[in-house]
């Protein structure tokens, strides 16, 4: 089947495989968007023939539109330029960006009607309510690209309205399973990145590293799937065979098995209720052979304990969990803080977010930005 698609976040991780899926589906790609990264995008203008691409950086963008001079490619900037091309009408808009910039082109989507296959899951985690009642309002789908929430999906397929009971959640448990706070005080940011499992941007490797990420997951199923933070069980799976499940009302698990390959869970968003061909390597099981779970620490690993809480309070606590996060993992990464600081900036951005009952999407940037000037006063 052909489907054309704009592409967000492009030159990234899930971006990069969202292409590799592209070309070997024959799918058209219409337009691209990425932060900075103008020779992977040029290559990708040229390679699958598309007509506009944003550039978020205004720099950047120029000297990129200096390069596609005499071609008909539509060259935008800023975050307008992003959000122009997430409006361009396609069968299904990729939102691959990585953090709450992601949301502002999210809403430019559905407001231009574009279903959405969504891997930024900064935008429920920060927006959930507002997301969700735009696309009632505009009558468009937001299918997950997460694989454990693209598993939940998948299982919740045929299940009949109303029969989910829980939903169980699995995690790698990342670099540092098993090991205590003491031996978490001087990680370095090579250790935190070193993934066991999945290779990824490194902000959500760090995000997997603390727990942050399963937090950030929790919250983000909360919005997708309508269903309490309590009915919602973190299963640490080292195997990251199961993807995730759901339990039914009269007791049957169903769960998405699979090999851990992004590209299925993209593939499957794009195809959603078709399957193609397959993309990904076949599961042997009897070459796992074994396959094992166990209860998170949420002692040790605090963010994902905070996100559970900040959920469950509501309102902006997610917000500002997520906006402490981003600030406190690039300034972890850029050798500013340390690994343990992560989840006391998080812990300091919640409690410091007055409750509120309703928000606005200005709202969800001030506590954004609120939570991100407190981390940077933290780390100084
Ligand atoms: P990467 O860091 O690899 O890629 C991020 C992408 O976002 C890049 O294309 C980057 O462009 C672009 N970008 C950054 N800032 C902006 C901006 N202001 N405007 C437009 N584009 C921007 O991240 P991942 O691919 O790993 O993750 C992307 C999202 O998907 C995240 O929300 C993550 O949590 C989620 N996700 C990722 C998974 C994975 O396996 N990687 C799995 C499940 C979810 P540039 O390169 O130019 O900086």
């Amino acid at each position: 089947m052909n489907k054309s698609l704009v592409i967000l976040g492009s030159t990234g991780s899930i971006g990069e495989q969202a292409l590799d899926v592209a070309r070997k589906n024959g799918y058209t790609v219409l337009a691209l968007a990425a932060g900075k990264s103008i020779d992977k995008l040029e290559q990708q203008v040229k390679e699958f023939g598309v007509k506009a691409v944003a550039v978020f950086d205004e720099t950047a963008a120029n000297e990129l539109a200096e390069r596609l001079a005499n071609t008909d490619v539509k060259v935008l900037s800023g975050v307008d330029g992003v959000c122009e091309v997430a409006a361009i009408k396609a069968d299904i808009v990729l939102n691959a960006i990585v953090g709450i910039a992601g949301l502002r082109p999210t809403f430019a989507a559905i407001n231009a009607k574009n279903n959405i296959a969504l891997a930024n899951k900064e935008t429920l985690v920060t927006a959930g309510e507002l997301v969700n009642a735009k696309a009632k309002e505009m009558g468009i789908k937001i299918i997950p690209v997460d694989s454990e929430h693209s598993a939940i999906f998948q299982s919740l397929q045929g299940a009949p309205e109303g029969s989910l009971s829980k939903v169980i959640l699995t995690a790698s448990g990342g670099p540092f399973y098993g090991k205590t706070k003491q031996e978490l005080e001087n990680v370095t940011v090579a250790q935190a990145l070193n993934h066991p499992n999945w290779s990824m941007g490194s902000k959500i490797t760090i995000d997997s590293a603390t727990l942050m990420n399963k937090g950030l997951e929790v919250i983000e199923a909360v919005h997708l799937f309508g269903i309490a933070p309590d009915d919602i069980e973190v299963v640490v799976h080292r195997q990251s065979i199961l993807h995730s499940a759901v339990e039914l009302c009269d007791g049957a698990v169903i769960g998405q098995m699979g090999t851990p390959d992004m590209r299925l869970p993209i593939e499957y968003a794009i195809t959603y209720p078709k399957r193609e061909q397959m993309c990904c390597d076949r599961l042997s099981l009897t070459d796992i052979g074994t396959l094992t779970f166990a209860k998170p620490d949420m002692e040790t690993f605090g963010c994902l304990k905070l996100c559970i809480n900040a959920i469950k309070e509501g309102g902006l606590k997610p917000a500002a969990a997520n906006g402490a996060n981003e600030e406190a993992v690039a300034l972890f990464l850029a050798g500013k803080i340390k690994f343990l600081d992560i989840e006391k900036c998080v812990e300091a951005a919640v409690n410091a977010q007055p409750c509120v009952e309703s928000y606005t999407l200005e709202d969800v940037f001030e506590a954004d930005i609120n939570a991100r000037n407190l981390v940077r006063q933290m780390a100084n």
